[in-house]
């Protein structure tokens, strides 16, 4: 099983930031609002996320860790309506199989809290601790076992920025919750997780950006939009500042991006990338999630709906600004 969860941990952990992005989602996905992520050398040699969700069960802490382990997956069902963003059970036995985990956890209903290590798929010990409720996972030396993999990482300096772009996302994605990003000791970002998108986008993107927004709350069918719109005057020369979120999930889509930019194009008269951070929500049955664990694709089932919704949801925006 050992040499399976490595090959698995392939398509899951790729680096620092997929470890990140796993357990920030395992944390928002046991009701976490306050979510604190440090990591060291780029979170190669250390990587420490702490939340206080519902915590783990010592009953269940050993077996979280094995493969297609979850506990959020129960029916046929509720694999067509996925809610929690994690749900094949990969995560943590594929992290396991390439690093050293220690995780501290401990839920309300329990006293004490349980201390846990597993090291390249090895259970290293389990025992009572004091804790407070929820989930502290600390990841040590990633593919310390596996170091043709490790040769693939960049340098900490991209590593941690491929992190400190994770957190972005996150932050915005989810305004009700307070993340903290801590990169060699030094706090990088804290939100308040006042569930303000506008006060998230002021402490990221600053005061300019901030200032020039536009706000949209559309409903088109079962396609609801809602979110800022930046000003024609903030566009960029690169795509890097389109934020949207599909039912939660932080995706790159070629549809989304086009309506985007096609409505900024008939609206302005210039090709330029415009400043978004949008909420996109429509039924999960309209929504594939599942093309790959560790990706950013997803699918839908009608295409031109999602375009037309999102140029419109844009386009209008942009009009109710002119008047
Ligand atoms: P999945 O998220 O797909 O269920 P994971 O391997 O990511 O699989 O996690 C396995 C299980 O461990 C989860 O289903 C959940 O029960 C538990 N778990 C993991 N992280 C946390 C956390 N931060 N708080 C509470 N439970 C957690
Ligand atoms: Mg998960």
């Amino acid at each position: 099983p050992v040499t399976i969860d490595k090959i698995a941990a392939g398509e899951v952990v790729e680096r620092p930031a997929s470890i990140v992005k796993e357990l920030a989602e395992n944390a928002i996905d046991a009701g976490a609002t306050a979510i604190t992520v440090e990591i060291e050398e780029g979170g190669i040699s250390y990587i420490r996320i702490a939340d206080n969700g519902c915590g783990i069960e010592r009953e269940e802490v050993p077996s979280a860790f094995l493969r297609h382990s979850t506990s959020k997956i129960r029916t046929v069902d509720d694999l067509i309506h996925i809610h929690s963003l994690g749900f094949r059970g990969e995560a943590l036995s594929s992290i396991a199989a390439v690093s050293q985990v220690e995780l501290i956890t401990k839920t309300a209903e329990e006293t004490f809290g349980t201390r846990y290590r597993i090291a390249g798929g090895k259970e290293e010990g389990l025992e009572e601790t004091g804790a407070k409720d929820g989930t502290t996972f600390v990841i040590r030396q990633l593919f310390y076992n596996t170091p043709a993999r490790r040769k693939f990482l960049k340098t900490p300096m991209t590593e941690a920025s491929h992190v400190s772009e994770l957190m972005t996302r996150m932050a915005l994605s989810h305004p009700e919750i307070s993340f903290q990003f801590i990169n060699n000791g030094q706090s990088r970002i804290h939100t308040s997780g006042n569930g303000s998108l506008k006060d998230v986008i002021y402490h990221i993107y600053g005061r300019e950006i901030a200032m020039n927004l536009i706000e949209i709350q559309t409903e088109a069918g079962d396609v609801k939009i809602s979110g800022f719109l930046g000003k024609p005057v903030i566009s960029r020369g690169n795509r890097n500042f389109e934020n949207y979120f599909i039912n939660g999930r932080y995706v790159k889509n070629q549809i989304v991006s086009k309506a985007i930019e096609d409505a900024y194009k008939d609206f302005t008269m210039q090709h330029k990338y415009p400043f978004v951070a949008l909420q996109i929500t429509m039924p999960g049955e309209e929504v594939d999630v599942n093309v790959h664990p560790a990706k950013l694709e997803i699918r839908f089932q009608n295409q031109q709906a999602v375009y037309n919704a999102v140029y419109e949801a844009v386009d209008r925006g942009l009009r109710k600004e002119e008047l």
